[in-house]
């Protein structure tokens, strides 16, 4: 496995039939699985490691956010990760960078985060321009989040695969995330009302009552941002985001349709 740390260097090594897997490091088994789809699918697996400063807010958590760039490229070679991309916030943010890209508004993350996206979608297209990727990898996890790019891929016209994968969960049921590092024992304990929340709300839905009703009386305990249902594309989502202590999650469940 190689590192790579610059566009120049990602041009000359002339990559061939990527499967891009963009991510921010802190890995855990819900990356792993988008590296080994990307490994199962393509002849050359990139992983992108960069904490994006562009899509945090100005009161979020970018400067604690874990870095271990040793332990994550261990993990990513193990699952077969051909280049790892860690680029400097320079080399992706260069004096005088001032192009974005705004993708419309979906509602939850968006209005509860303004600017995250515009900065999610804004390092997505650099990534895709740089490694010209046949398929990119995201997790349903971060459900808002492919839905805007899978809109930016259709408005924009890139031709690329936006594949979008399960979440992957702790056996209580909470979703992995790097933010669980922050978690204290009884705060970990405390989260598990997210997850529970959203079951409740989907049985709720099944049952023809309201989900975000049901979904905000199981997350006692939690003092959820939201809890919305969103219409992604034709996929009816109930998204959620909590704070528990000074640590905030969010997490999702299909109502309607697939991703
Ligand atoms: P991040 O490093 O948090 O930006 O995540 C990188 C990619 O991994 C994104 O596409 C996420 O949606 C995905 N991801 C994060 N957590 C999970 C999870 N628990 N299950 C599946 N995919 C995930």
């Amino acid at each position: 496995m190689k590192v790579l740390r610059t566009v120049h260097e990602v041009r000359a090594a002339e990559l061939q039939r990527v499967g891009l897997v963009p991510t921010m490091g802190a890995f855990h088994e819900g990356h792993l699985s988008l590296f080994r789809a990307a490994r199962a699918e393509c002849d050359t697996v990139v992983i992108s490691l960069f904490v994006n400063p562009a899509q945090f807010g100005a009161a979020e958590d970018l400067s604690r956010y874990p870095r271990d760039e040793a332990r994550d490229a261990a993990l990513a070679e193990r699952a077969g990760v051909d280049f790892v991309f860690a680029p400097t916030a320079e080399e992706m943010y260069p004096e005088g960078f001032d192009t974005w890209v705004e993708v419309g508004d979906l509602g939850g993350e968006g209005a509860a985060r303004p600017g995250h996206f515009r900065g999610v979608a804004t390092v997505c297209l650099k990534l895709f321009n740089i490694f010209r990727p046949q398929r990119a990898y995201f997790g349903q996890k971060d459900a808002q989040q492919a839905a805007v790019l899978r809109r930016m891929v259709r408005d924009l016209d890139l031709d690329l695969d936006l594949r979008v994968l399960p979440t992957v969960r702790d056996t209580d049921g909470l979703a992995l995330s790097s933010r669980n590092a922050y978690l204290s024992a009884d705060e970990r304990e405390r989260a598990r009302a997210l997850p529970r929340g959203l079951q409740a709300g989907r049985s709720a839905h099944v049952r023809g009552s309201d989900p975000v009703a049901a979904a905000r009386t199981s997350m006692n305990g939690l003092e959820p941002d939201y809890v919305e249902v969103l219409d992604l594309d034709g996929v009816t989502v109930l998204a959620a985001a909590a704070r528990v202590g000074s640590t905030r999650l969010i997490d999702n469940i299909v109502l309607e349709g697939e991703l």
